[in-house]
């Protein structure tokens, strides 16, 4: 369900909001093959108005079924966030109103996109392929870097065979 606060009743006191976020409900993009989500997000967060600005603060817990890029073994990979962000209700950078209520699912949205692994490895020494300096870093996130990696690994390997 979308992690929605009302206004009005923060204006009396903190809000706690615990829940799921399914992998749907949050439409992640699906053209890595590196990194899928395919279980639930769990948030824990706290809500706290001042005047106008609310402050969010607390977790965000989630498992990603991953492709090492070096070793190309499957493996999953939790990720817990601290969340912390202010969001104002006034001016140009304002969070929409929508019905009294803010609806942050995109900015987890956002944040969780965000703490994805740009390479993911099944361990942090993975070492079975040599290590590769990594290329293309502003494109980590397309699908051209990660095909580049997976090629990376597999002409590793045939270097491997002819040794
Ligand atoms: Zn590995």
């Amino acid at each position: 369900m979308p992690v929605i606060f009302q206004l009005k009743q923060l204006l009396h006191e903190d809000v706690k909001t615990e829940g799921k976020l399914t992998p749907e409900e949050l439409s992640l993009p699906e053209d890595d093959e590196c990194i899928k989500m395919t279980e639930n997000v769990n948030y824990t967060l706290t809500a706290s108005r001042q005047g106008s600005q609310v402050w969010i603060i607390g977790k965000i817990n989630f498992t990603l079924d991953c492709i090492c890029v070096r070793c190309l073994s499957s493996f999953k990979m939790p990720i817990e966030i601290q969340y912390s962000e202010f969001f104002t209700l006034e001016g140009e950078e304002s969070i929409p109103i929508k019905d009294d209520s803010i609806d942050l699912t995109n900015y987890i949205r956002e944040d969780i996109l965000l703490n994805y692994p740009q390479h993911p490895l099944c361990d942090r020494n993975c070492n079975r392929f040599p290590d590769q300096p990594v290329r293309n870093r502003e494109n980590k996130r397309g699908s051209d870097a990660k095909s580049e990696s997976v090629s990376l690994a597999w002409s590793e390997l045939d270097k491997l065979k002819l040794d």
